[in-house]
């Protein structure tokens, strides 16, 4: 049975030491030890909240005996645990969305290689670290979503296009300080440079409907509430609210449509979910092994059908409502670079007025 660190998180929230945590996983002592010993135990921190990783772990202890304790809460909070906690951490293992935050984690040396021929054969190469340090589990797109009401298909085409006259006062998008944009930026630096990307955003500021606010959802109902006719956000968004028990949900989000930009050129903007080994695991087997264990087909099957996002295994069927938003050919760079990117690209927003 699964255990979540709720004691150990509150001491986090305090910064204060936390005695439990000590007599389970304080790898100064027993590491050597454990080493020498079946696994029995993994530290999984996590940013996705309990419900859409539990299961898997859950099967995981079932299969393997080894006990997973699961401690949830914000992706920089965890990584800034991690950091803090050091060599004395009790993290195994960090899930998280968005490859600037597995890179963060990475740059600040949290991470450690894991090589395992399984991983590598089972994940696409643009979807893990050269380096080994992370792995994805799922990707996840950021396309256009339009107005059916206001706006045909024909409209479109890159995304390039959102900066046309054409939209002035029509777009809706969350603000700078979210990590999806500037993903999306940072990946359109690395294929287009600095100058067009800058065109590109100072554009798009342009033509906003509104000053950024809320979050991808709030794009998606501004779009079905005619406030913009044009929004970009993550499509398990519109999914999670196509599949709402909440009929005003589903309701804003059957106004809305998916189109997939770039489509004769670069491919629309992907990014990840995915996981990696903390430098200072103190169960570095278990964690492997449960690493693994995810990228099976079971689990992909599970976890990608419950985020309503695409598997990056491709012998695993997308959930049928991320199939009814059509397929689609995606960007295919270095994510690590887009990672890398990432202050480049909130600076340049910045500049481009992008609040
Ligand atoms: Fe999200």
């Amino acid at each position: 049975m699964l255990k979540q660190l709720t004691l150990v998180f509150i001491c986090s929230l305090t910064l204060i030491a936390c005695d439990n945590k000590k007599s389970s996983t304080d790898n100064t002592a027993s590491s050597a030890e454990e080493s020498q010993t079946e696994p029995t135990e993994v530290n999984v921190y996590s940013a996705r909240k309990e419900a859409l990783i539990l299961p898997v772990l859950d099967r995981f202890t079932e299969k393997t005996g080894i006990k997973v304790n699961l401690l949830t809460g914000k992706a920089d909070a965890l990584i800034s645990r991690i950091a803090s906690e050091g060599k004395l951490g009790s993290a195994d293992i960090l899930i998280t969305t968005d490859i600037g935050r597995l890179m963060r984690a990475k740059q600040q040396g949290l991470t450690q290689p894991v090589e395992s021929d399984f991983l590598k054969q089972t994940i696409p190469v643009n979807l893990r670290d050269t380096e080994n340090h992370w792995f994805a589990l799922t990707t996840r797109a950021r396309p256009i979503l339009y107005s059916i009401a206001n706006v045909k298909p024909e409209q479109l085409k890159d995304i390039e296009g959102l900066t046309s006259p054409d939209w002035l006062g029509k777009i809706c998008i969350r603000s700078s300080s979210n990590i999806y944009n500037q993903s999306l930026i940072a990946a359109m630096l690395v294929q287009r440079g600095e100058a067009l990307t800058t065109e590109f955003a100072k554009g798009l500021v342009a033509n906003f409907a509104r000053p950024p606010k809320g979050g991808d959802r709030d794009q998606i109902k501004a779009v079905a509430a005619g406030q913009c006719d044009i929004a970009i956000a993550n499509t398990y968004y519109l999914a999670g609210m196509l599949t709402s028990q909440d009929e005003s949900q589903v309701a804003a989000a059957q106004k809305v449509k998916v189109f997939w930009p770039n489509q004769s050129n670069r491919g629309a903007h992907i990014n990840v979910s995915g996981t990696l080994i903390t430098k200072h695991s103190p169960n570095p087997e278990a964690a492997k092994a449960l690493l693994e264990f995810m990228l099976e087909k079971e689990s992909q099957a599970w976890y990608a059908e419950h985020n309503h996002e695409y598997p990056v295994r491709s012998d695993v069927e997308q959930s049928e409502v991320l199939k009814s938003m059509g397929s689609f050919t995606a960007e295919n760079i270095d994510l690590s670079k887009v990672g890398e990117l990432n202050g480049e690209a909130l600076k340049l927003m910045d500049k481009a007025g992008w609040k």
